[in-house]
């Protein structure tokens, strides 16, 4: 079985309400990306934020963030291309990543591709009704296959999140056509509390993804729970062979009575999977596994 590969999702859109250790700002995040590494995380991924925790999908956001965090460790960098607050066409979503690869020092090592479409407002569970009713979260076939070309273009990994069935057939499809290469890194989205795009948080959830893992392709797997304790699978992802990605975006996870930061979450999750016998994977070990292309620099 492969080390297992830890990543960060330090911020997500989440609030400091749940939580007050959620970064929002360069400086906030570049620490704790360096922390999680230290602890054992292999990838950070992040959004921009302004200082009241809006979001800044900003390109200087990104430069100024990527190269703070590559100054201080190997970790593997994973942006955002702006999730629902970044609605723009597909070249428009892509200017942050393309303003990224003008320098070594501010290239990222990954970009996302979400592979559908979904409906993603947030459930109120006080009141009983949706806060929003119009949100929704669309990833055209055209704009995807942009994005893929783009990626391979500059010899990133592109980072595969899959919702839904629905999203995992398209990754297939794109495996089929050549549009992707093996092997494929997937991440499982599981979704819960307030927001229902992705399959429940559960082992019946997670099952019902891995079951439709593309036929005939290599793939790698990690799996998320946005708005879900992802602790309640840990241990049955570690002994499957699949990989972590976790954090304060996601769930405002505590120790007790303490807010957990983002190192203490990875660090956790680095003691359950040595408690099980699987080795944490280093950065390096991460290249490897997923065997990523050489980044190349725009001319
Ligand atoms: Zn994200």
């Amino acid at each position: 079985m492969d080390k297992i590969i830890i990543e960060a999702r330090v911020n997500e859109l989440a609030t400091r309400k749940g939580n007050p250790h959620v970064p929002f700002l360069p400086g906030e995040i570049i620490a704790d990306a360096k922390a999680c590494h230290d602890e054992g995380a292999a990838i950070v991924h992040y959004h921009g934020r302004a200082d009241d925790g809006a979001p800044d999908h900003s390109p200087a956001f990104y430069l100024e963030t990527n190269a703070g965090i590559r100054a201080q460790s190997d970790i593997l960098i994973h942006p955002t291309l702006g999730y629902v607050a970044n609605d723009a066409d597909a070249l428009g979503r892509f200017a942050a990543v393309e303003e990224m690869m003008k320098s070594a020092e501010t290239a990222p090592d990954f970009a996302p591709m979400d592979c559908g479409s979904v409906n993603v407002d947030w459930w109120n569970p006080e009141e009983g009704r949706y806060d929003t009713t119009d949100l929704i979260y669309k990833n055209s076939t055209g704009t995807l296959m942009h994005f893929a070309e783009r990626i391979a273009h500059y010899g990133l990994k592109p980072y595969l999140v899959s919702w839904n069935v629905s999203f995992t057939r398209q990754i297939e499809q794109f495996l089929k056509m050549g549009v992707l290469r093996e092997p494929a890194y997937i991440c499982f989205c599981m979704t819960d509390e307030i927001i229902f795009a992705g399959h429940p948080g559960t082992e019946a959830g997670l099952d019902a993804h891995t079951a439709f893992l593309p036929e005939g392709f290599r793939t790698v797997w990690t799996v998320v729970n946005y708005k879900g304790d992802l602790f309640e699978l840990t241990e049955k992802i570690i002994r499957s062979g699949g990989h972590i990605s976790i954090g304060l975006g996601d769930y405002a996870y505590r120790d007790g009575a303490r807010n957990m930061t983002n190192a203490q979450v990875i660090a956790k999750v680095v003691a359950q999977a040595q408690s099980l016998g699987r080795d944490v994977a280093s950065a390096a070990e991460t290249r490897d596994i997923l065997k990523m292309p050489t980044v190349r620099i725009a001319a």
